[in-house]
């Protein structure tokens, strides 16, 4: 499969790269990665995200290079989706990118679709940094500083620092040989997780705060409303990891983050609605991939995520998420 993808790519005139919107450090280590090394080889890129990329990681120089108009698609005759389940997840540009010639999916979400004329779909792969690098090294390319701090991002952010139950033997053999590439752990630890704004300190005091748990103790949730929002003055790159509380609460299985979207605005009947995005997390005994995928989202067993409909209320989201747990351990 890699080798037909790389096949492929040798006769490629120009290659659009994407991945899914609210990038993280995979999507944007893993794109990096990839257009940095076909450009090595000569082949002619274009790197698109809808979402614009998140402080923490612009030490990262080539995000500049990161286009995010949607009107580049149109004479690329190869597109390649990283990171993503479906080819939605890319946003509004799906549709117009379906109608390249020739796409190419590369992931490691077990709910992945298998869109595309070419997958390389891993669900063994601890991010789809890991899947990248194995396909830099069969393209034969040298791997500059920046392609190593690229997928020693990807790898450390999607394993949250080699701490979740994706982190597999190749994690660290390959940040190993990133490491001797060049890439600081520390500068790249502390780039990613060494500084909050002061908004994001004061969101957690309110996330912190909105945590319910349901009867049994096995279901935490946190809500983040834009009310809280608009009042810490942060936005969805603010959020990153604020679950995680809800998460490591003692004999907590299933943590659920409720999210109000700030800008994804949708009109219904007349009034403008956000949309609502969850996030769930497992210790690993539950599969939140299938509850997120019974919604219409996806990921993996123990990190997953939705969008709810547009005509889900805040309130309503919460009774259904509280009802699962009904439903999870049943009495
Ligand atoms: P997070 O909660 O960090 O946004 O996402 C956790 C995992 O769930 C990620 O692997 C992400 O790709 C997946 N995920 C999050 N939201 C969605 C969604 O709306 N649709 C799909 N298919 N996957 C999602
Ligand atoms: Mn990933």
């Amino acid at each position: 499969m890699m080798d037909q993808i790389v096949q492929h790519l040798k006769s490629s005139g120009h290659v659009f790269i994407a991945t899914h919107v609210e990038p993280d450090g995979d999507a944007i280590g893993s794109l990096l990665a990839l257009g940095l090394a076909f450009e090595s080889r000569g082949i002619k890129v274009t790197m698109y995200n809808e979402s614009p990329i998140p402080a923490v990681y612009r030490f990262l120089s080539s995000v500049n290079r990161i286009v995010h108009d949607a009107a580049v698609v149109i004479d690329c005759d190869t597109a390649i989706i990283l990171d993503c389940g479906n080819i939605h997840r890319i946003g509004r540009v799906a549709e117009k990118v379906s109608q390249i010639p020739f796409v190419i999916n590369i992931d490691h979400h077990i709910t992945n679709n298998g869109f595309g004329q070419l997958k390389y779909v891993d669900t063994s792969a601890c991010a789809t940094a890991e899947i990248i690098y194995r396909l830099i090294k069969l393209m034969d390319v040298t791997i500059t500083g920046e392609m190593a701090a690229s997928i020693y991002t990807g790898i450390m952010t999607d394993t949250s620092s080699f701490r979740f139950s994706n982190t597999n033997q190749a994690a660290f053999s390959i940040c190993e040989e990133m490491i001797a590439l060049g890439v600081k752990p520390n500068d790249i630890a502390k780039r990613v997780y060494g500084t909050y704004s002061l908004g994001r300190i004061k969101l957690l005091n309110l996330a912190l705060d909105s945590i319910e748990i349901s009867a049994n103790g096995k279901l935490s949730m946190m809500t983040l409303t834009r009310e809280m929002m608009d009042e810490t003055e942060t936005s969805s790159e603010d959020t990153d990891g604020l679950i995680n509380y809800a998460r490591n609460i003692e004999g907590v299985e299933v943590a659920v983050l409720i999210q109000e979207n700030q800008n994804g605005y949708k009109k219904i009947r007349g009034s403008k609605r956000s949309t609502i995005n969850v996030s769930l997390r497992s210790d690993g005994a539950v599969d939140v991939s299938r509850i997120a995928a019974s919604f219409g989202g996806g990921g993996h067993i123990s990190a997953a995520g939705f969008t709810a409909n547009a005509d889900t209320t805040l309130l309503g989201i919460k009774k259904k998420i509280l009802g699962l747990a009904e439903q999870l351990w049943p009495r």
